[in-house]
């Protein structure tokens, strides 16, 4: 019989059922229940300490649950200090959309603004974003209003989750992170047997092609260089990367669109100095991990402010791709940046080619401690076991062709097939 003391954490959107799926959990795991709302109510102390002291003192009688939305800046040392008071952390989100959020909160007839003040929208993206950098064990669809199946699909993953996980030592890419969340043995595959990719999804190798032109568009920035010859460029680093003539076909109509757009619309009227494109970068944790990525660009403003900018080709459609906490990775950027420049903050975007749309951070100094923590934890998610996580997003995978445990077949462009 274990004595480790564990509690689940809960964290979510507002209006995704954090309360009512709490309840469920305590009641099924006969656990005691509590929450940053009956702390505060209590008057108790609720610093990162202070929650890790009193859940503390209710973990001795067995596992617990604790609600909290997840957003709050100060969340990665609350769970720091958890688990520095020997609690094992299970952390559980509860994923609904904005759209979902309004519809429940309107049927609730929520008439009071936000706590903090200002309208519901903007405190709901606020959260969204807010969550996008946060490292979670179980992700949830809270889409559908069943508590029941909710606290079900937690509880496996809480009695499913290998023991003691601790840090991977090495060096560990972004990629390699985003690899296990979505599968963990697809990661296994790729990072630990190092087997070779079986195919490459044509939108994988548009992406690649994409960000290989706008590197050198934005270096040759200074000459300046014409659509033409852009378009011209992309041509070039297509012919390099496909075999198959059929895909370079695909890939230079979709790719062309893609660039005259964001020619017109970002790069002629960027005033930005370029200080570098494709720039490798390295956070040393000490103790041996190391954590590695590529920022696709990083900017100087015509007022002295540092940007660093990664380019995504479309905006994530809804799919079974499981969750990655995707802006944790440019925060990473953003972390190194502060670092080597010296600068009180920077700015981070995420830029979507197709659109132009973009997600805006603003990182400041102070709160590079809270993205290490996230960063470290992510890291050490990898120590998590392989199991298969299919899905459709099996059809996109370098190794479903020959993986036992695929959902769908590969992606069946005429030029994918595997080699
Ligand atoms: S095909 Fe699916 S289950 Fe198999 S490794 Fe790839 S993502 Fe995982």
């Amino acid at each position: 019989m274990t004595s480790e003391r564990r509690v689940i954490v809960v964290i979510g959107q507002v209006a995704s059922g954090k309360t009512t799926v709490a309840r469920e959990l305590g009641r099924r795991l006969g656990g005691r229940v509590t929450g940053i709302e009956q702390l505060r109510a209590a008057g108790s102390d609720t610093s990162p300490a202070g929650v890790a002291r009193e859940l503390g003192a209710l973990a001795g009688s067995g596992t617990i649950v604790y609600e909290c939305s997840g957003a709050h800046p100060d969340f990665e040392e609350t769970l720091f200090e958890i688990e520095a008071a020997g609690i094992r952390p299970l952390v559980a989100l509860l994923d609904a959309s904005i759209e979902t959020a309004t519809r429940r909160l309107q049927e609730r007839g929520q008439r009071e603004p936000p706590r903090g003040g200002g309208s519901w929208s903007k405190h709901l993206r606020w959260v969204q974003t807010r969550l996008r950098l946060v490292p979670v064990d179980v992700c949830v669809s809270a889409e559908r209003d069943d508590p029941s199946e909710t606290a079900g699909q937690i509880l496996e993953a809480f009695e499913n989750e290998a023991p003691g996980q601790r840090v991977a030592l090495g060096v560990v890419s972004f990629s390699r992170l985003a690899t296990y969340e979505v599968c963990p043995l697809s990661h296994r595959f790729k990072y630990i047997e190092g087997r070779e990719e079986e195919f490459t999804p044509a939108a994988v190798r548009l992406g690649k092609c994409l960000h290989l032109a706008l590197a050198q568009l934005y270096v040759a920035k200074a000459p300046g260089m014409s659509l033409g010859s852009l378009v011209a460029l992309f041509e070039t680093i297509v012919a390099a990367e496909a075999p198959v003539e059929e895909e370079r076909r695909w890939l230079i109509e979709q790719g062309r669109e893609t660039l005259e757009f964001h020619y017109r619309t970002s790069f002629a009227c960027d005033a930005r100095e370029t200080l570098s494109t494709e720039k490798r970068v390295a956070l040393d944790f000490g103790g041996g991990v190391v954590l590695t990525g590529t920022m696709d660009r990083l900017v100087r403003t015509p007022t002295g402010v540092i940007e660093v900018i990664d380019y995504k080709t479309r905006f994530r459609a809804f799919s079974s791709r499981p969750r990655i906490p995707d802006l944790l990775q440019l925060a990473g950027y953003g972390v190194a940046t502060l670092l080597e420049y010296q600068t009180q903050h920077v700015f981070l975007r995420r830029h979507y080619l197709e659109s132009g749309e973009e997600d805006r951070l603003l990182l400041r100094r102070d709160e590079t401690t809270s993205v290490c923590l996230a960063l470290r934890r992510w890291i050490r998610r990898l120590s998590g076991g392989a199991a298969p996580r299919q899905g459709r997003h099996c059809r996109m995978c370098f190794y479903c062709p020959s993986c036992e445990h695929a959902a769908f077949d590969a992606e069946r462009r005429p030029w994918a097939r595997p080699a």
